[in-house]
């Protein structure tokens, strides 16, 4: 088989393999791996870190052309699509619960596209999680910028100067990005809240040192594999209220509350922006769902009431870097459960991990979760 990993978008700086990850696939199974020109170099990666390593180094139309697998981060424009030939594989991050247009067209084209952010978030398939490995990478990054955008310091000082308070920051939803942001915040010297729906979130937050902010009644289903479920209207309401009265004594707030495969639910209000502190920082990791604050415009930083709300939070693409290799080590786990050790595609649908990120195959739906989903829908 032929692995190509294509160069991504102009926007997107990580690359979905880095020269370490490509040795070991190529170490492990009978492939060959081509590398389109300047993949790497936004990711600082340039092509000489590939020679010797990829089996050649090509243009766009050769690597599509010479290739039977291919991989890219972000999701195949018209002319990929065009280009691509029925029953060729396609390996990325498709999100194909919010994109209809792009998984009519894998099913037209007869693609056999796998979606990496559907890997499930089991202990098995851990080493695979995109999801996870770029939340711990937004959620170190959220603190940094809010930082940086703070007019206060973070830690307490006791200077000559006088004593300066720590920084008062309030997580909303402890999963991998929460939980994350957490311990940088944390790191960083200052007081930290956090709230979550899942009761199972307190003890990990209290692990790191952060106070757990607890709403009474929230729902939870122990078959929604970890994740959180729809909460009541009622719910919903007195949560709103607890957010206000611990968003408007913080000088940061980070959102990082997700549902999958839904839009972000809406904690934050516009009433609590208006009520915070003048100089206080939102930074809205669920902005390209919806967001978790009522004012957050999307890839936009904007300042309401003297309250910056960052929602221009592309952080995968500014640690590009150490995102690219968390990434490639991804992509080289599944891969690796993809194909045989002769090279071969393993399309065993037996295997949760190979059926629940399979978007389409031979024109048809494979994932059950995707199915359901725009069965029920359409
Ligand atoms: P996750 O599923 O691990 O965590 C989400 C958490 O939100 C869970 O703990 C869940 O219980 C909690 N939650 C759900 N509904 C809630 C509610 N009503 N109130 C409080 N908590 C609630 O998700 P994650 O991987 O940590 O990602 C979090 C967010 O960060 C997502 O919106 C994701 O898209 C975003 N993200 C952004 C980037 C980036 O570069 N900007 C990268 C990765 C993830």
């Amino acid at each position: 088989m032929i692995i190509g990993i294509l160069k991504e978008k102009p926007y997107e700086r990580r690359v979905s393999m880095q020269p370490a990850s490509i040795s070991s696939l190529i170490q492990k199974k009978k492939v060959r791996v081509l590398i389109e020109k300047s993949a790497g170099d936004a990711a600082f990666l340039p092509d000489k870190d590939y020679d010797g390593i990829a089996d050649g180094i090509v243009d766009y139309e050769q690597l599509v052309e010479q290739s039977d697998l291919l991989v890219r981060i972000s999701t195949p424009d018209d002319d990929l699509m065009g280009r691509m030939r029925s029953n060729q594989i396609l390996v990325g991050v498709l999100n194909p619960l919010c994109n209809m247009p792009l998984v009519k067209k894998l099913l037209n084209h007869k693609i056999t596209a796998f979606s990496m952010d559907m890997v499930p978030r089991t202990t098995r398939a851990q080493s695979m999680d995109v999801l996870s490995s770029m939340a711990t990478v937004a959620g170190y990054k959220a603190v940094l910028d809010a930082a940086m955008h703070l007019p206060h310091f973070f830690p307490m000082f006791m200077t000559a100067a006088g004593t300066i308070a720590p920084a008062k920051v309030l997580v909303i939803g402890a999963g991998v990005a929460g939980l994350q942001a957490i311990a940088t915040a944390r790191k960083l010297g200052a007081r930290v809240e956090a709230f979550d729906v899942r009761s199972a979130a307190k003890e990990e937050v209290e692990s790191l040192g952060a106070k757990f902010v607890q709403v009474e009644g929230a729902l939870e289903n122990s078959q929604a594999g970890g994740y959180a479920i729809e909460q009541t209207e009622a719910f919903k309401k007195r949560q709103a209220q607890v957010i206000h009265e611990h968003a408007v004594k913080s000088d940061v707030v980070i959102c990082s509350a997700q549902i999958p495969g839904k839009w972000a639910p809406r904690i934050l209000k516009k009433e609590t922006v208006q009520a915070m502190s003048p100089g206080s920082v939102i930074v809205d990791l669920a902005a390209s769902s919806g967001g978790n604050c009522e004012l957050t415009e999307r890839y936009k930083n904007i300042v309401y009431n003297q309250v910056t709300i960052i929602g221009n939070t592309s952080y995968t693409s500014t640690l590009q870097a150490d995102a690219s290799k968390m990434f490639g080590h991804n992509v080289m786990n599944f891969l690796d459960l993809l194909i045989d050790d002769e090279g071969n595609l393993n399309l065993n649908f037996e295997d949760e991990v190979i059926r629940e990120s399979c978007v389409s195959h031979n024109g048809e739906y494979v994932s059950k979760r995707i199915k359901e989903f725009y069965t029920e829908s359409t």
